[in-house]
């Protein structure tokens, strides 16, 4: 942590412990707030209270086990609303089949909020951390809290939105040292308690609406996949051309108004994130009469991508009966989550090919296990070598120290060392 709060401490409850309400709840109790983390899985709650993250994040561990004094974890609403200030409502806003948001988490945890919010005397501050469309806290939850509390917002409880940027792997420093925190306000009281939670944070506070903060968060994510997207399909076509992309988008992002992040090229976006905000938002578009094609375009791109090493394997192979090994199997490294990871559909393709596939990842392999137990998941990345060829899905730091020498490698990640000793080498983009 860069910084050290004097901020007033405030007792918080956080509504769903998963990657975003584990890592908000274990950093406001890091930083001297009282936290008490509900979920409905009491698997994670126990593993909370045991100082134990239930998820993996880097430093996540040592956070919760160094302030188990500040920290309690409970499957109940009513203890946590009534022993807090300002509930964090955290919970999963996962995309339905037909490309709307499914607010069904929200719903019930708004309702369990607004129930727990009757039975207290005193205000109190509900904030929606959760990513969900603009308009969601002005005309959803806000009617959903007044119903089942029976009390006005603004007056009675007060209601903020205060959408999360963390990228999982690096989660904690994100969550600390932020480029900016978004404070959407109904009522003035919520804001002045959440800058003042905020006070020793040293970046730019945006004050604002609702529906703009909520509309912050989306493009933001918009843009982000959209950087990724454009990169990727300039690196299909460097590729074609023999033309470093790398050295290209060096070039390209020291224009101040371009910036050089987020130009990596390769097999494409994967999480639990952008391709759930792009897609929601692309419905929205079109529920009000716009058509949004360069969002369009994005998701078209990033689908394609990762078949694009499947291609450049059947150049070296026909994949029938051939053993092929995949390094990585979370969607980035540094995180066991694999919602949407682009190994996903690689594997789906090997197998559908009839291919044997072979699995490595440090920490993902129990989370794909859930979708593939038909692959075999072996113990060390070394491992993985011993197959016709070696598909790189995951730069995780680890592969680095890898020996590629004699090996036939499709890369999704830019392995230095496969680059260089690779008997047969394909980058996806380069
Ligand atoms: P997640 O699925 O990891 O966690 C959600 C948690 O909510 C789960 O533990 C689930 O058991 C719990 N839950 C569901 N219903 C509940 C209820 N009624 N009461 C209590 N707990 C309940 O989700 P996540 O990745 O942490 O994302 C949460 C929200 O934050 C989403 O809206 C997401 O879009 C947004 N977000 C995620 C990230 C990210 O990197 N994961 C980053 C920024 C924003």
């Amino acid at each position: 942590m860069i910084f050290k709060s004097n901020s007033k401490k405030i007792n918080i409850s956080i509504i769903g412990v998963g990657y975003v309400g584990t890592v908000t709840g274990a950093c406001f109790a890091k930083l001297g707030n009282n936290v008490i983390m509900v979920d409905i899985d009491k698997e994670k709650t126990d593993k909370i209270n045991q100082g134990i993250s239930p998820i993996y994040e880097k430093d996540l561990d040592d956070i919760l086990a160094n302030n188990k004094d500040r920290i309690r974890a409970d499957t109940s609403y009513s203890f946590a609303i009534k022993n807090s200030d300002a509930t964090f409502v955290c919970v999963g806003t996962p995309l339905k089949k037909d490309n709307n948001i499914d607010l069904s988490f929200i719903e019930t945890a708004t309702t369990a909020i607004g129930r727990c919010l009757k039975e207290k005397d005193t205000w109190h501050l509900v904030v929606i951390k959760s990513t969900v469309l603009p308009g969601t806290a002005e005309n959803f939850i806000l009617s959903l809290l007044e119903k089942h509390s029976g009390k006005k917002a603004g007056n009675e409880f007060g209601l903020a939105s205060n959408p999360e940027f963390l990228r999982e792997g690096i989660a904690v420093k994100d969550f600390l040292e932020p480029d900016r925190i978004v404070i959407g306000f109904y009522d003035d009281k919520s804001r002045d308690v959440l800058i003042e939670l905020y006070k020793d944070f040293p970046c730019p506070i945006v004050k604002t609406t609702l529906s703009v903060a909520e509309m912050i968060k989306y493009v933001s994510n918009c843009f982000l996949a959209t950087k990724i997207s454009f990169t990727n399909e300039i690196g299909n076509i460097c590729k074609k051309l023999d033309i470093d992309t790398d050295e290209v988008f060096k070039g390209v992002g020291l224009d101040h108004r371009i910036n050089p992040a987020f130009f990596k090229s390769g097999l494409g976006f994967g999480g639990s994130c952008f391709s759930k905000d792009v897609r929601a938002l692309i419905t929205k578009a079109k529920d009000i009469g716009e058509n949004a094609k360069i969002l369009q375009s994005v998701i078209d791109v990033n689908e394609k991508q990762p078949l694009k090493m499947i291609e450049l394997l059947e150049k070296h192979m026909s994949l029938e009966g051939k053993k092929i090994g995949i390094l990585g199997l979370a969607f980035k490294p540094n995180t066991d989550d694999i919602r949407d990871s682009r190994a996903i559909t690689v594997v789906d393709t090997l197998i559908k090919n009839g291919a044997k596939v072979v699995a490595y990842d440090p920490k993902a392999m129990e989370n794909f296990k859930k979708i593939f137990s038909q692959i075999e998941y072996v113990s060390s990345a070394e491992e993985v070598l011993d197959t016709d060829a070696v598909l790189v899905a995951t730069g995780w730091e680890e592969f680095e120290d890898l020996d590629f020498t004699d090996k036939v490698v499709i890369d999704g990640r830019r392995i230095e060392r496969a680059e260089k000793e690779a008997a047969k080498y394909e980058g996806v983009c380069w």
